[in-house]
């Protein structure tokens, strides 16, 4: 898959098409209450952009787990009121995703208007692409356009199957992930600097691997640094440690020495006395870890060492945390290193989940290049993984 290569909404002919819209739209809501309306308002250029066409919009996205079954708690329609808000039209809603409703309101709209379908997962069909269920889907509209980014790693029908019966192109959002992550991975400005933590190596050893094809430094921080460090013949004490990984872990660091990528893990650590918030907690250097304490975050030494690292790069991919950032006592290692980030003069790349959300909660958010709308799929575009929502769209 050549995802650079991907037509978007502007290489095809909009004006007065019915055009079905993937987003994601899966907020947050309490009570009925959208408390963050974040991925709304990333979407709007999409929207506004085919609204602008004369087309006519026929949105869609998934909400929380309904497990196939119509539940109005994950109903979309606070999402429709607050697009009406947010477009300054009416945005009405489907009372199902297929069928009757759908259809007569996909067929009602007018060049200009937009309307929602209801939760693409109140129906099993959505999760096993089910080709039936796809091709309703398709039947409402003449052009297909995927912008939901966050899902594009799941072959759904409406993220993938639906693309095989319609013209099928990418919004704003998805073209945005694929220019700047595939644009870093296929041709880097270097020095080009991976930070990798979180608290498994199990989950990044595609991440790992495929980096190491690209980079020409993989700092490792968190949880999964202790398994490098023990495989090194450190003692660990009770840090998190993947015992039937040790060997990858040094079949890893043999491949980064071969293609010369340099491999940086911890030199010291703030260690607790127990896995607890308000543990007992001291700082140690990495050969001195001793029983009964484990490392839960990087250590002031780290903090400089990898800093410095970063200061030097001109291309730089975050995925995960440097320890515990969720306890006050030990996030300031990722802190340290999300400073860091925001203050190179790097292309920097914050994969999504707890990275993208420590960026945004320290406010260093708008000092990134790009901070990917998707966790899971993150993951797999820098696992150089085929991601079936991008490869189901149209070649250029
Ligand atoms: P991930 O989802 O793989 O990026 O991992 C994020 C999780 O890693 C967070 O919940 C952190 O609490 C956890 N984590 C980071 N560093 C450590 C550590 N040193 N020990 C245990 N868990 C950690």
């Amino acid at each position: 898959m050549n995802a650079l290569n991907k037509k978007t909404i502007e290489d095809i002919e909009i004006k007065g098409k019915k055009v079905l819209v993937r987003c994601d739209f899966n907020v947050p809501i309490n009570d009925g209450v959208i408390t963050d309306d974040k991925r709304i308002t990333e979407s709007l250029p999409t929207i506004k952009y085919l609204l602008g066409q004369g087309a006519k919009v026929i949105l869609c996205s998934h909400m929380g787990r309904p497990k196939g079954e119509f539940n109005m708690k994950y109903s979309l329609a606070p999402v429709a009121a607050r697009l009406s808000e947010l477009l300054g039209i009416e945005v009405k809603i489907a009372s199902d995703v297929v069928g009757e409703s759908a259809k007569e309101l996909a067929a009602s709209l007018k060049n200009g208007q937009a309307a929602l379908i209801e939760n693409v997962r109140f129906h099993a069909e959505e999760e096993k692409n089910d080709p039936g269920f796809a091709k309703q889907l398709a039947s409402l509209a003449e052009i297909y356009v995927n912008d939901a980014f966050g899902t594009a790693h799941r072959a759904h029908a409406s993220t993938a199957g639906v693309a095989d019966y319609l013209p099928a192109v990418c919004g704003y959002l998805i073209q945005k992930e694929i220019s700047i992550m595939g644009g870093a991975l296929e041709n880097p400005k270097r020095p080009f600097v991976a930070i990798l933590g979180g608290a498994k190596v199990s989950d990044k050893i595609g991440v790992i691997n495929n980096l190491l094809e690209k980079v020409d430094m993989i700092i490792i921080g968190g949880g999964m640094a202790y398994t490098f460090l023990k495989m090194q013949g450190y003692g660990i004490g009770t840090s998190i440690c993947e015992e039937n990984k040790l060997d990858l872990a040094r079949e890893l660091t043999l491949k980064a020495k071969a293609k010369d990528v340099k491999f940086l893990l911890p030199v010291d650590n703030k260690v607790g006395d127990a896995y607890k918030p308000d543990c007992n907690t001291k700082v140690v250097d990495s050969d001195s870890i001793s029983d009964g304490w484990m490392g839960l975050d990087i250590g002031p030494k780290t903090q400089k060492l990898f800093a410095d690292a970063i200061k030097d790069a001109k291309t730089v991919v975050w995925n995960g945390p440097m320890g515990v950032s969720e306890w006050d006592k030990f996030a300031s290692g990722t802190v340290a290193e999300a400073k860091a980030i925001a203050e190179s003069d790097s292309v920097s790349i914050i994969g999504g989940g707890d990275s993208a959300a420590a960026v945004e909660k320290l406010g260093f958010a708008d000092k990134m290049t790009h901070i990917s709308t998707g966790g899971g799929a993150s993951l797999e575009f820098l696992e150089g993984l085929e991601l079936p929502g991008i490869a189901a769209l149209n070649n250029k």
